[in-house]
């Protein structure tokens, strides 16, 4: 089904080059199409904690597929470093989660799915929750991409979905039309607005979320750490990511004077170190929200040329592993880990 066949991918993020990159190992002829430069957008934006904020928060839809990305991360980053020579920084520093929060229900989610947490005089500490640095994570990726004989073309962005007789025949693009065998739409926070009609129940819209950044000689926090929503994600030479805002702004990334003084304060009142020390980066980008944090996996039940890996809203790069694993699955027609009919296009 896939081998020699070839596929167009919409949007070069986390999903569209981890799904190109399952696609071309298994043999496929893989184009991916990029409005922008590769890796730019939210996928560049993210503060790269590879877990849901507090698990036990979330639907089991949700935990099912970020928990087996979670287990797929290690050998995934492990094989982009090896094959690329670029490291994604892929280390399990731990996340302590502070007070306010339910540790009764936290205590028995973890023990039910074999999650490890330690109770500590300050929190709870989960330790074996991972992080990557998402730059990096993306460079890794596109050279693997690039590798394997992927095509990536940037600063094309696709304008049409055509479809002819009951499939896509082509795509309109700013660089020319493109047409393949299939069709597979990761436009992030963009897809919905692509896809137009054909978006049936893909309903994905962009949620922004703003960070900032901080340089210290050295790692000022032995883990990440949560406060509710407000996390402190500390990277191995020093620098530390202050995160996030959740904000329905449309497809507006300007940062504000507002988030980053809430931003300061709440982490300031975490690791009051902070307050002598200069914010060097403000940014925002674009999650690509869906209702109840569900993406959409899966093939088009009207256009069976065409398919979806998108609406990953907080936890895409968690998510990316397992999600490309499913939508290999669909394509191929080969049995998945789980039951994915929470992803399925409808
Ligand atoms: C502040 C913030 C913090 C986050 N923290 C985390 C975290 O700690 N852990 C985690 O797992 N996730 C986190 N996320 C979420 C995660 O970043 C996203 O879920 C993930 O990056 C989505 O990847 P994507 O490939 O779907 O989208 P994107 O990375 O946005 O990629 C979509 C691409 O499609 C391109 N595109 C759009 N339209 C077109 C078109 N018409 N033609 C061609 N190309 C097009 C865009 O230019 C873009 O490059 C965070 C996000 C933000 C913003």
């Amino acid at each position: 089904m896939i081998l020699n066949s070839k596929f167009v991918v919409i949007g070069a993020g986390a999903l569209g080059l981890a799904s190109a990159e399952g696609l071309l190992r298994q043999g496929a002829e893989v184009t991916v199409l990029e409005r922008g430069l590769a890796g730019r957008e939210s996928s560049w934006a993210g503060g790269g904690i590879l877990s849901p904020l507090c698990l036990w928060d979330y639907p089991d839809e949700v935990n099912r597929l970020a928990l087996r990305g979670m287990a797929l991360f290690g050998g995934f980053a492990g094989a982009l470093y090896q094959t690329t020579g670029i490291d994604p920084e892929y280390q399990r520093s731990g996340m302590l989660v502070l007070p306010p929060s339910d540790v009764q229900v936290a205590q028995k989610w973890c023990a039910a799915h074999g999650v490890n947490m330690e109770m500590q005089d300050d929190g709870m500490l989960l330790p074996d929750i991972a992080q990557v640095r998402n730059p990096r994570l993306m460079q890794a990726l596109r050279a693997r991409v690039e590798q394997l004989g992927g095509r990536i073309v940037e600063q094309c962005e696709v304008k049409q979905i055509v479809e002819e007789a009951g499939r896509v025949s082509q795509l309109v693009t700013t660089q020319g039309s493109f047409s393949a065998d299939a069709y597979i739409v990761t436009a992030g926070a963009w897809s919905k607005v692509l896809l137009g009609e054909h978006a049936l129940q893909a309903d994905i819209k962009p949620i922004r979320g703003q960070m900032l950044l901080f340089k210290f000689d050295a790692p000022p926090l032995p883990h990440i750490m949560l406060q509710k929503d407000l996390y402190l994600i500390p990277r191995r030479d020093g620098h530390l990511l202050v995160g996030s805002t959740l904000e329905d702004a449309g497809f507006d990334k300007s940062t504000t004077e507002e988030a980053r003084t809430m931003l300061l304060r709440r982490a300031i009142g975490l690791l009051p170190a902070l307050r002598d020390m200069p914010v060097i980066r403000h940014w925002a980008g674009l999650r690509p929200g869906s209702p109840d944090n569900i993406p959409t996996i899966g093939r088009h039940p009207n256009l069976p040329n065409l398919y979806i890996n998108s609406g990953h809203f907080r936890y895409g790069i968690t998510m990316s592993p397992a999600s490309v694993e499913v939508l290999l699955n669909v394509i191929n027609g080969t049995p998945q880990p789980f039951d994915v009919a929470p992803y399925l296009w409808h």
